[in-house]
């Protein structure tokens, strides 16, 4: 049988977009496969969200052993994270080392970004161009372009006029950024913001935060890893990622089997008090399931919070002003921050509510709101991203007669499992929309992803089948399914880059079913069992 990823007319089998978490292990695993893959990385090196936000605090949330890898245990031992919570440096020197003990580095080309993409019907090939003119043919073409990788300015007059230094966060020069003695404002407050403001707020002249709408924060509670733990932790690897497996968001963290109203509200207070004094996303996803469920126990829990907020920042004004009064606890995604409340006491930082205040434009020395102008030498946009399909509309895709990916998901995307679209074969997609791996502990839910794609090609491969394609009702039951996961949760009532949200992106400050609220789980059970079933839903031919 002719190899259909070996044939006439291809470069490669497989082109995967992004040296990411995502294509550095789909790389590795199409290797192992004997399968020919490239990886184009727009980057000039692996690591993809980490590699961009070098903004200063920029760490995990995750636990560090709970986010590596888990498919070499020689690697597991080899590595020794250094804190609990490790940093970006860390991160992304962890991916260069793995990338290197695999020899990985070989099948990936740098400094190269993908521009378009169009499906050759007659070939069964797609045409991936570059930006630097080329255009490379593959029978498989795999995004691993990341869910937060498109990042936006605000829609501010006056943003190119500004003569001092500005950056995004996600674009933080890999120059160091002397910060003594220069006046910084930060614009956004989302889990970067407050990264960045708790880490430089010490360190600068005068910090001044625009801030929107507030996030309801928690503790990290970051240390280091001592050599006792960093045996004990190396010594039970099986049972952590056994743990990741068992919840519904790939973390270390799981809901408390009792029910909210079993529990006496004393014990909810210490419960409470427990998660809040314990690293990591206890507090947001260890708590009674009914708390991120139901409106009664999310609002005495954000009460809880609140009050925590209140005793942590002196001056009682600027406390109500980080307390966000427009949705629940933990209905956006919450950061975890080590002192950013704190950060509001010293005498060189200031809070701007930009609702009472708006921003009326960044002029050449600073930022006029409706109160006047302020100067600085520094201004960090830390304003998010074109969540999710951002980075899919930042290049040209067009499938079967012309189709574009654009225009299919305009109104929302619509996918099978996340993992292809209709009308687009051959297409497969890691981290895009309404797969399981975006609203999970990402490491754990993109290994899963990979492996499961990894089966398919080989699948392919194997019976000498050069196609696949989502059945179109197939992937209009997994729009419903998704759709409906969001009625049991409350991220449907909060607006976010969760439920689709960009206030800077013309036509997305509104409602889109964007992520798998199912949990992992029940989406690891959906791809077994649609595999078991000889790929139900999906037409493999050729
Ligand atoms: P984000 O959560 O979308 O926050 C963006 C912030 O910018 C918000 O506070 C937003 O205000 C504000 N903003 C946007 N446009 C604005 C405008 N025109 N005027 C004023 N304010 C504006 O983005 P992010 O903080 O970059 O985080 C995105 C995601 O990245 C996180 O949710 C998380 O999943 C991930 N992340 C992870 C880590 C980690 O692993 N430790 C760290 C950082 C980020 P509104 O809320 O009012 O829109």
């Amino acid at each position: 049988m002719n190899n259909v990823f070996d044939a006439e007319g291809l470069d490669h089998g497989v082109i995967i977009v992004g040296a990411g978490v995502s294509g550095i292990y789909q790389l590795y695993r199409l290797r192992e496969a004997g399968i020919d893959a490239t990886v184009i990385e727009a980057g000039s090196g692996p690591g993809g969200t980490w590699y961009w936000n070098r903004y200063p605090g920029a760490r995990f949330d995750s636990e560090s052993y709970s986010y590596g890898y888990s498919f070499s245990d020689e690697l597991l031992q080899e590595w020794s994270w250094s804190e609990h919570f490790a940093g970006q440096p860390e991160t992304q020197k962890y991916l260069n080392y793995v990338v290197d003990k695999f020899d990985l580095r070989r099948d990936m080309q740098f400094n190269c970004r993908v521009s378009a993409a169009r499906f050759d019907e007659a070939e069964c090939r797609w045409i991936v161009c570059l930006e630097d003119g080329r255009e490379l043919t593959c029978r498989i073409l795999l995004t691993a372009i990341g869910m937060l990788s498109a990042a936006t300015m605000p829609r501010i007059e006056g943003v190119q006029d500004f003569e001092g230094e500005a950056f995004h966060t996600y674009y933080w020069p890999r120059e160091p950024v002397d910060l003594a003695g220069k006046r910084v404002a930060v614009i956004g407050t989302g889990a970067t913001g407050v990264q960045v403001i708790s880490e430089i707020a010490d360190k600068v002249k005068s910090l001044t935060v625009y801030q929107r709408r507030p996030n309801w924060c928690a503790p990290l509670h970051n240390s280091p890893i001592d050599d006792v733990t960093q045996a004990k932790i190396k010594a039970s690897f099986e049972q952590i990622f056994a743990k990741c497996r068992s919840t519904p968001g790939g973390f270390l963290h799981g809901p408390d089997p009792r029910s909210f109203n079993e529990v006496s509200p004393r014990d909810r207070q210490a419960l409470w008090e427990e998660l809040y004094a314990s690293p990591g996303f206890g507090v947001w996803i260890g708590n009674f399931r009914e708390v991120l469920m139901q409106e009664g126990p999310n609002a005495e829990y954000s009460t809880f919070i609140a009050d925590k907020i209140r005793k942590r920042v002196k001056d009682p004004e600027t406390a109500e002003k980080l307390i966000p009064q427009d949705h629940g606890f933990g209905t956006r995604r919450v950061p975890l921050e080590t002192r950013y409340y704190e950060a509001y006491n010293r005498d060189n930082v200031e809070l701007v509510d930009v609702t009472e205040t708006p921003i009326e434009r960044i002029t050449s020395g600073g930022i006029r709101t409706s109160e006047g102008e302020r100067l600085f030498d520094l201004i960090v946009y830390a304003t998010g991203f074109d969540a999710i399909t951002g980075a899919f509309d930042r290049i040209d895709i067009t499938g079967v007669g012309g189709r574009k990916l654009r225009d299919k998901w305009d109104d929302g995307p619509v996918t099978y499992l996340g993992l292809q679209v209709s009308e687009f074969p051959n297409l497969m997609i890691l981290a895009g929309p309404q797969g399981g791996s975006v609203s999970t502990n990402f490491p754990r839910g993109i290994e899963e992803a990979v492996d499961w794609l990894t089966d398919l090609i080989i699948h392919m491969r194997d019976t000498g089948s050069d196609r696949v394609e989502p059945q179109p009702d197939a992937e209009h039951m997994w729009a419903e399914h998704v759709k409906d996961a969001y009625r049991y949760s409350l991220f449907q009532t909060a607006r976010s880059w969760f439920t689709g949200y960009n206030s800077n992106v013309p036509g997305r400050d509104r409602m889109r079913y964007l992520i798998y609220n199912g949990g992992s789980p029940r989406y690891r059970k959906w791809l077994a069992d649609v595999a078991d079933d000889g790929y139900r839903g999906f037409d493999i031919t050729g």
